[in-house]
């Protein structure tokens, strides 16, 4: 094993998973980051701004990202078995509506506890198919902040620094056994990386304090289309009591601020599907309309998700240059709207590369 340190760009949950697993590996391990857990919420830095809830988009002909969802759900699923009531993550019942006659479910979901497909008597009127099974919600910033924890014990260092390029990053180790890329969205744009495959997928969501809801639902208008498609309403309820409520999915819009328009849709949306959002003292009679919610709202968050044109980039790139010296890169960037759902399996994987560049 290399004694010369892992540089790693980027401390997002993609950049913190994969400093863990090479700490745990051995690997001394120095990471450059713009933003850092505990900065204010900003739209470009996804980590913070996601839901977050164990959902694969994995196609069902993608065995590699169904292997990587997997792994990450299996360690999930056992760390807030062995966490308890003090986990950021919650088990809680999923339900998930498909409201677009011929569309179904992923084959990923068949292997959830407790998986069911709902039988036509049970279909509400929004929906054509219907399953629910048991996941798990991620509550994004203690969970990344019990990540920071685990990675300051296993000695590793951050430094604070917007990059130009990925070999700025050696001005905190000359000689680095290798540069692991978790720049998100930032890869767009970054010198020695410039995937123009890269765009911004905004998402605007409603978090809302409703400790009374402890189920998550989500309905799919239109096809998925890799995880990116159609129109997605759902809600997702944190062990600490607050609901995420969304989504949108805008393509190449870099707006950074809540639209309010956007804000009531999705309130009417996330009503369609949970009229139970309602704080419980104030359900009335009639059917609730958005400005029912407006007592329990805590903010409104956008969120860019570092998407790419052909997908994830999980591999090791082009070697880099400096004067005729040739330093490894292993790029783990481009996870759209799946950074949380599949972030261990993509650290571990990152590991796995390095070990093969170490043993030749
Ligand atoms: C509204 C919303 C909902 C979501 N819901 C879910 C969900 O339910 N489940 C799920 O799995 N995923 C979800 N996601 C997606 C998930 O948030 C992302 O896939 C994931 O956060 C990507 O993590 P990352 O570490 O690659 O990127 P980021 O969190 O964006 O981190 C990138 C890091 O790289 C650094 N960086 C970038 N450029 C530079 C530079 N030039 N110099 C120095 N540092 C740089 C940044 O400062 C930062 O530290 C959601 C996203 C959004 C926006």
């Amino acid at each position: 094993m290399s004694s010369r340190p892992v540089l790693v760009c980027g401390f997002g949950v993609i950049g913190l998973t994969s400093a863990i697993r090479l700490l745990q590996g051995g690997y001394k391990v120095i990471v450059v980051a713009e933003h850092l857990p505990g900065d204010p919420l900003t739209a470009i830095y996804a980590s913070t701004a996601a839901g977050a809830h164990h959902l694969s988009f994995a196609a069902d002909d993608d065995a590699r990202q169904q292997a990587l969802d997997r792994r990450t759900f299996d360690l999930m699923w056992e760390e807030e078995r062995t966490e308890g009531e003090a986990s950021a993550l919650m088990k809680l019942r999923q339900v998930e509506y498909y409201a677009t006659e011929g569309e179904t479910h992923l084959k990923f979901y068949e292997s959830m506890p407790d998986f069911r497909v709902h039988s036509k008597d049970e279909l509400k009127p929004f929906a054509t198919h219907t399953v629910s099974f048991t996941s798990l919600t991620m509550d994004t910033t203690p969970y990344l902040h019990k990540l920071v924890k685990i990675f300051n014990n296993l000695g590793g260092t951050v430094h604070r620094k917007s990059l130009n390029s990925l070999r700025d990053a050696l001005e905190f180790e000359q000689e680095p056994f290798a540069i692991v890329n978790c720049s998100g969205l930032g890869s767009l744009k970054l010198g020695d990386v410039m995937d123009a495959e890269m765009f911004p997928v905004r998402g605007q969501v409603v978090v809302l304090n409703a400790p009374w809801v402890k189920e998550g639902r989500t309905r799919q208008v239109g096809n998925l289309a890799g995880g990116e498609g159609g129109e997605r309403t759902y809600i997702i309820p944190r062990r600490s009591g607050q609901v995420i409520i969304g989504g949108t999915r805008e393509y190449n819009d870099w707006n950074a601020e809540p639209v309010p328009e956007t804000s009531l849709d999705i309130k009417r949306r996330a009503l369609e599907i949970f009229p139970e959002l309602v704080p419980p003292e104030s359900q009335l009679e009639r059917p609730p309309v958005p400005e029912d919610l407006n007592s329990i709202v805590i903010r409104e968050v956008v969120g860019f998700r570092p998407a790419r044109k052909s997908g994830l980039r999980l591999e090791r790139g082009h070697d880099l240059d400096v004067e005729g010296r040739l330093i490894t890169v292993v790029h783990n960037y481009g996870h759209a709207g799946a950074g949380w759902q599949s972030c261990w399996g993509c650290a571990e994987e990152v590991v796995a590369i390095l070990a093969k560049v170490d043993s030749t």
